[in-house]
């Protein structure tokens, strides 16, 4: 639509409004409102508008959520006939709604072999938070009452609730409000970049990432540990995609101490990596006992998330538990899991898992993997609808930036400028963009990223910093 289309909104009115009220998440406030905020406020297809009617590639989906793109009437028209329905009826009290059931059912449709539960929540750190409460409840039933630890990773992102951000790994997020909460511990992640060794393969440092899970186990004594969790590939870590060596050893590791094994999938479901779970891509090749899954699950058009139970814990759970003291007056919402199920629906009528795997992925991996050649890039790397790239202050020697300098937000903020979301993420710059990308929009975004590198350049040398 032509920006002459669209509603007119008085910008700097907004951007004062929202100084004055908002607290925005993840966000200095004070730096915000010296800058202003950026406001968006249409969407369609790949492509987002904001206030000024600046038009705008979303190569983040939004949140890591959007998978199918935005003005989706399909979606649209399952939420409204929902609400016209009946908008919202909850899940405790012996009753349930006709949306809840059939999500319930498709989700063990599409999910890996040995899944027939799933319970829902509203987002993925509730997700985490179940997690953390149904595998301490498995270990209580199964009479394993010391098995309590969680081992999580450094730089890991699995929410920001209590449970959540311990869980995470995220130092800054620890620092604030006293976390972790007892009974989780974290070791290193599989960055090569930060732990590799001179000369060492990739495939002995993935081998290597993953001994550290065997030495924490060993310390902590595996009597005494619940679960392993992490995210298949790093997401809000700055897309750390882990050595194909790492992830069969952490199976093989979880499965030698009878530790169980959760994958964090609200990033890498719903088609993210070219299968409907990440952990089925050959990459990865787990087999998860607990799944986390949330954003892509509706593309983001309401929020939903939850945990599929593998059927040994779930076997536990019903013929052992009794009632289990957990839930949200949202879990099963029936306009969510409308949305959702009209979501995996549409994935599945317009095999868009498929044309992740088998076209789109290698599309992006060849158009994006044209970036290694700028003088300010190094590392690029995917895996399906996910890419990074490392900003080398001197690629030969692989300097990095100080960080201080904050070279991720300038090119983050050139990126904006030349009309496409990027994110950064210390040295990395990441991308997750809609699965519904054409090639044309692949090879749009490419260009307006290495624009924005060149401007970044520019704006280095002119600042003397490189
Ligand atoms: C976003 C995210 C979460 C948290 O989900 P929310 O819906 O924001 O609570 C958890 N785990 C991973 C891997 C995520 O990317």
């Amino acid at each position: 639509m032509p920006s002459s289309d669209l509603p007119r909104f008085d910008t700097a009115a907004l951007r004062a409004q929202d100084a004055a009220h908002h607290l925005h998440p993840f966000t200095d406030t004070q730096s915000l409102n010296a800058s202003g905020t950026r406001i968006i406020v249409r969407g369609a297809g790949v492509r987002i508008w904001d206030s000024d009617g600046h038009e705008i590639i979303d190569g983040m989906s939004g949140l890591w959520c959007v998978n199918l793109g935005y003005g989706r009437q399909d979606l649209v028209d399952a939420a409204t006939r929902q609400m016209q329905t009946l908008p919202f009826y909850n899940a405790f009290f012996k009753t349930t709604t006709v949306p809840a059931i059939e999500l319930a059912s498709l989700l063990t449709e599409i999910a890996p072999p040995g899944f027939q539960h799933v319970f829902f929540t509203n987002s993925g750190s509730e997700g985490n938070d179940t997690i953390i409460r149904l595998v301490r409840r498995y270990w209580d039933l199964m009479g394993q009452p010391r098995r309590k630890t969680i081992i999580s990773r450094r730089n890991a992102y699995h929410g920001s609730t209590l449970g959540g951000a311990s869980l995470g790994g995220m130092s800054g997020m620890h620092a604030q409000g006293d976390l972790p909460i007892p009974g989780i511990v974290h070791i290193d992640q599989p960055y090569q970049l930060q732990h590799g060794h001179a000369g060492e393969s990739a495939e002995h440092f993935g081998l290597r990432a993953a001994s550290w899970l065997e030495a924490k186990i060993r310390e902590l004594g595996p009597e005494n540990v619940a679960a392993f969790i992490g995210e298949p590939v790093q997401g809000a870590g700055g897309v750390i995609i882990p050595p194909a060596s790492y992830w069969p050893e952490i199976q093989r590791i979880c499965d030698h101490y009878g530790i169980l094994l959760v994958s964090d999938e609200v990033i890498c479901g719903f088609g993210r990596l070219g299968h409907w779970f990440g952990c089925q891509h050959p990459h990865i090749g787990t087999r998860p006992d607990l799944i986390t899954f949330a954003k892509g699950v509706t593309s983001g058009y309401l929020p939903l998330g939850g945990v599929l139970v593998g059927e040994r814990i779930a076997k536990v759970l019903i013929e052992r538990g009794g009632e289990f003291q957990h839930g949200f007056t949202y879990s099963g919402h029936p306009t969510c899991c409308a949305v959702a199920v009209a979501n995996v629906q549409a994935m599945r009528r317009e095999g868009v898992i498929e044309r992740v795997a088998q076209d789109l992925a290698p599309y992006l991996a060849t158009a994006f993997g044209t970036l290694a050649d700028h003088p300010l890039v190094g590392d690029v790397q995917s895996l399906g609808m996910v890419a990074g790239l490392v900003l080398y202050k001197d690629k030969a020697s692989r300097t990095l930036f100080d960080a201080e300098l904050g070279v991720g937000y300038r090119c983050r903020d050139h990126c904006f400028q030349n009309g496409v979301v990027m994110r950064a993420v210390e040295e990395r710059m990441i991308i997750a963009p809609p699965l519904v990308m054409t090639h044309e929009d692949i090879d749009e975004m490419v260009r307006r990223i290495r624009r924005s590198l060149d401007d970044t350049w520019a704006g280095l040398r002119a600042d003397g910093l490189i």
